[in-house]
């Protein structure tokens, strides 16, 4: 199997994961980018996951489904481009004989659903749209700060070898957020290194994978006492777990 980001607009990324023959493709925003890989690579386009419902997720999912045929997977609970099989946890999408779990995980938007696999060619593989981010979260459109830590600590409880494959290339501006919340963190240093090294080489920063997210992302860190201590620095009203990560999401916002 191989697994290539397509980049479209400024910064998303679509994901195409193919066998050499079918493809699957995920939050595919534009199809141009999708059609062009298609035919470049000689592959059919199987299924559509999509995560959640903002156009730069679901833009190009009618005009590739009446091309291609391909089944279209998406959540339960959201405005889709109809029609489409959904899903909500613990159902799974069955493409490219793979077995992707559903995981339920509202906060960016509403509905927002993540698509997990246990074993891709030896590891696990995560499409989590716009909820977990490299050194980052998305933003809470519809959803609690509650729901979104809920979310984000049951994506935290996946093997340490998941690869995750997330939508927007935001790692850099996530990564300045991160040094200024978590200073004295010396993997974040070194993943900030990495990841300027890559962006000036024009690649992309994922997929990330959940051992290294643990060590750097902040919004997975909201527990530690060096990220509460920086919530309390910014607003010294955040005491228990949900406020102190409420804090730490709103800083971001206004960073
Ligand atoms: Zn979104
Ligand atoms: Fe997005």
């Amino acid at each position: 199997m191989k697994i290539i980001p397509l980049p479209a607009f400024t910064d998303n990324y679509i994901w195409l994961l193919h066998d050499g023959q079918q493809a699957l493709v995920v939050d595919p925003g534009d199809a141009q980018p999708v059609f062009e890989a298609l035919s470049k690579l000689g592959l059919q386009l199987a299924a559509i996951l999509v995560t959640h419902h903002h156009p730069d997720h679901t833009g190009g999912v009618a005009a590739l489904r009446d091309a291609t045929g391909a089944q279209v997977f998406g959540p339960v609970g959201e405005t889709m481009p109809e029609p489409l099989t959904r899903l909500q946890a613990p159902d799974a999408a069955k493409c490219l004989g793979l077995r992707f779990e559903v995981i339920d995980v509202p906060g960016h938007t509403a509905g927002h659903i993540a698509y997990f696999c246990p074993e891709v060619d030896g590891a696990p593989l995560l499409f989590c749209g716009d909820t977990l981010f490299s050194a980052g979260c998305g933003r809470l459109f519809e959803g609690t700060p509650a729901q979104m830590l809920a979310s984000l600590d049951q994506l935290a409880a996946l093997p340490d070898n998941t690869r995750i494959c997330c939508t927007h290339e935001y790692t850099l501006s996530n990564l300045k957020f991160a040094l200024a919340v978590d200073p004295a963190n010396a993997d974040l240093a070194l993943y900030n290194a990495h990841a300027q090294a890559l962006r000036a080489q024009d690649l992309p920063t994922l997929p990330s994978n959940l051992l290294l997210e643990r060590q750097i992302n902040p919004f997975l860190r909201s527990r530690e006492p060096a990220l509460i201590a920086s919530a309390r620095a910014f607003d010294a009203s955040a005491q228990d777990e949900v406020s102190v990560f409420a804090a730490l999401r709103q800083w971001k916002n206004q960073f």
